[in-house]
């Protein structure tokens, strides 16, 4: 039967569907046959079997109706999902829209499987395969088996209520309410939120330049502030900067970050926490975390288990390394207190492969070559080790890409109705005039109160030469920039799985299988890879940059022809990026990260290039949040347009 059926028809049908369950509930499924449904609904055999097969064709009515729609939402691309919470949610409430489109149906049905299993002590199979489904999205069986129950026990309410027109979709939604309230004060409770206390409700103007991870995020956390109003300027014509998602023959590609390095420790579960964000995210496998040296393939030294296994160091060097982990651990590494990674090293007595574990360490965790490695300040390598190694969750993936919180946090500046987003109108130009910041785009000039960068920090100080406050940032101008080769396949097949990740120690790269971790990624059977290389930045001139990358590309291939045999005829989609700009300031000892705020300059700085907790986004998280915070506390205390 056709999905345009006519009403009539359908009115007919519908009719023999309930005559027909009707029956079941009153005499049990078995005791029926397709003639007592005949006779009962009073039509002939052939109108019967025009509708039906069979009567287990009449049971899998509604069901079937209802794996539809799962299955729909299930291949919903992850740049359309705003937020967990009401992802899911609206699973939910399609399909409790489909069911109370049939109330009569519905209750016999409920009633049926209540009976057939065994007075409720088993749950109907429907039911495990919507736990399974949304097992794709929130992979917590805890938090599915709770949601649910909510699920089921709101239609098992809505059935058996007296009342015929009780709308169950607004019972649900109630419902999934209060359960989605009970799952958020499961997470601990937060120190942020300055401006609940404040008393009087000023107005404040604020412009946020750049809609990256930064400005997104400062601009949520000012946008719950009732006094504080703004615009979020961004030059391109989306949002998300550098952690841009977008789709291509079916596949989700992020222009660059992946990973949540330590996400039980970063700034991210504050976001979520603070803003309500709502997510989910994968841990990489790490016993299929591999390191490649010499044409070897062995664990990476991610835990005491791998480390143990690994065939990197030898039994006396693994107990050496054990005892540096541990010193980072409680803070008591010499590490920190050499200028840089390369004095620490040339001072110790570790042995060479010790050293060299060391080195690859840094190069993969702050995507550089091992030259610079050696570079990065003793201090801050040990404060990150030391917050990597205490966590519990050292390597994650946001579920359904960086889209689900820069959604999110767009969302939440709707919602306030008090920030407007200007998408392709970047700033040109800043002054000060009658006590207000004047600032200029191609098309216009306003004033505001505060202003905000958000961008990498090369751009700030192209935008404020000319300027009093360019003086002031000119110490930052020569900060020089991590980039790297990014080598992008969407397969149409899974080729080989062999790890989640493997690097390269020999010509300093990786591919990480990002499918194998999230797998809403990529159309059904395929496989997304990401490979990249770090990159030196000091050649004689434009001809030996080219040769090395050209090299680079070359090693790339090779390192995907060993471990993915056949993957370049399974090539659906590919990008190829010979300069993506990983953090904006490469933090080695002779560059220096923007404070928040400046001496003599009345700005807010955040970003990755600025100071602020963890390396890469967690940086431009970190220092938005930070900045966000001043501002709130000085809308508290000082009167506006002063
Ligand atoms: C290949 C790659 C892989 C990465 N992997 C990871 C990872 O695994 N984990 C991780 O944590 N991080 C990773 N990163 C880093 C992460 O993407 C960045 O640290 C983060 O996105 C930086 O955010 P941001 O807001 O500071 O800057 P940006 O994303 O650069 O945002 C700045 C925005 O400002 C806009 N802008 C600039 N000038 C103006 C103007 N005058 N007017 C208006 N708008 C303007 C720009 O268009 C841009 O959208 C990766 C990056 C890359 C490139």
């Amino acid at each position: 039967m056709g999905p345009f059926m006519r009403a009539t028809t359908r009115k007919k049908r519908d009719t023999v569907l309930e005559t027909a369950l009707q029956m079941f509930v009153e005499r049990g499924f078995e005791q029926v046959s397709v003639d007592d449904i005949i006779a009962r609904a009073n039509i002939s055999k052939g109108t019967f079997y025009h509708y039906f097969n069979s009567k287990e064709d009449i049971l899998d009515e509604v069901g079937g109706r209802q794996r539809r729609i799962i299955e729909a939402w299930l291949k919903q691309p992850p740049s359309q999902v705003t937020s967990l919470e009401s992802h899911i949610n609206r699973l939910f409430i399609d399909l409790a829209s489909n069911i109370s489109r049939y109330p009569k149906l519905a209750r016999s049905i409920m009633f049926l499987s209540l009976q057939q299993g065994e007075g409720g002590s088993r749950r109907p199979r429907e039911l495990d395969a919507l736990a399974e489904s949304l097992l794709h999205w929130l992979p917590d069986e805890r938090k599915v088996e709770l949601l649910v129950t909510v699920y089921a026990g709101t239609l098992l309410a809505w059935c058996t209520h007296g009342q015929e027109d009780a709308d169950l979709t607004e019972m649900l939604k109630s419902n999934l309410g209060w359960a989605w309230a009970g799952l958020r004060a499961d997470q601990p409770g937060s120190d942020w939120e300055p401006w609940r206390t404040m008393k009087e409700v000023t107005t404040m103007k604020v412009a946020i330049i750049g809609g990256g991870l930064a400005g997104l995020t400062a601009a949520a956390y000012l946008s719950e502030h009732p006094g504080i109003e703004g615009i979020l300027f961004e030059r391109s014509p989306q949002l998300g900067g550098r952690a841009f998602t977008y789709e291509k023959a079916g596949f989700t590609l992020n222009y660059g970050a992946h990973a949540i390095y330590g996400i039980d420790r970063h700034t991210i579960s504050n976001l979520e926490r603070e803003l309500g964000l709502s997510f989910s995210s994968k841990q990489v496998d790490k016993r299929r975390v591999m390191y490649a040296k010499h044409g070897q393939l062995t664990e990476a030294p991610l835990d005491f288990i791998n480390l143990m296994k690994t065939e990197l160091l030898s039994t006396m060097q693994k107990v050496r390394f054990v005892g540096e982990i541990t010193a980072i651990i409680a803070n008591i590494h010499q590490l920190k207190n050499y200028p840089t990674l390369g004095d620490y090293l040339a001072e110790s007595n570790a042995d060479e492969d010790v050293k060299e574990l060391w080195e690859h360490l840094v190069c993969s965790n702050f995507f550089i070559t091992p030259e610079e490695a050696r570079k990065v300040p003793g201090h801050v390598i040990s404060d990150y080790y030391h917050n990597l190694f205490l966590s519990s969750r050292p390597v994650n993936y946001i579920l359904g890409s960086w889209a689900v919180i820069t959604n999110q946090l767009r969302q939440k500046l709707a919602v306030s109705g008090r920030w407007e987003v200007a998408l392709q109108e970047g700033v040109d130009g800043i002054r000060y005039a009658d006590r207000k910041f004047v600032l200029q785009t191609k098309t216009r000039e306003l004033e505001f109160d505060r202003v905000v960068f958000a961008m990498p920090v090369q751009q700030v100080v192209k935008l404020l030469k000319g300027t009093a406050w360019e003086p002031f940032v000119a110490p930052y101008e020569g900060n020089t920039a991590t980039e790297v080769m990014v080598y992008d396949v969407g397969l149409e097949r899974v080729v080989a799985r062999p790890f989640s990740y493997i690097s390269d120690m020999d010509n300093k790269m990786f591919i990480t299988d990002v499918s194998a971790t999230d797998h809403t990624l990529v159309p059904e059977g395929g496989q997304l890879l990401q490979g990249i290389a770090y990159l030196s930045d000091n050649f004689e001139g434009e001809q030996e940059r080219k040769a090395y990358l050209e090299q680079k590309t070359a090693q790339m291939e090779a390192l995907f022809d060993t471990h993915y045999p056949g993957w370049r005829e399974a090539v659906a989609v590919k990008r190829v990026s010979k300069k993506a700009m990983v953090a904006s300031v490469k933090n080695i000892a002779s560059n220096a990260l923007l404070p928040n705020r400046v001496e003599n300059v009345p700005f807010y700085f955040c970003g990755d290039g600025c100071v602020g907790k963890g390396e890469l986004a967690e940086r431009a998280f970190s220092s938005a949040r930070s900045v966000a915070k001043m501002i709130l506390q000085e809308a508290a205390k000082v009167p506006v347009g002063v």
